[in-house]
């Protein structure tokens, strides 16, 4: 069972992500503007930042 945290973490994400996509940046790496690869937001569709700037995490 997922703890409280996680949860809430998850509704953070879904939150911003709903924004990017009213302001039509959903697409876009928070980092570099850059565009995010369908494949990954397949993967997980709170994505924010493109492959290059995840490596880095
Ligand atoms: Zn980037």
């Amino acid at each position: 069972m997922p703890s409280l945290v996680s949860i809430e973490a998850t509704l953070d994400g879904v939150e911003r992500a709903l924004e990017r996509l009213r302001q039509g940046d959903y697409r876009r790496c928070v980092e570099c503007g850059g565009p995010l690869e369908d494949a990954d937001l397949e993967r997980d569709p709170l994505v924010v930042t493109c492959a290059a700037h995840r490596a880095r995490d």
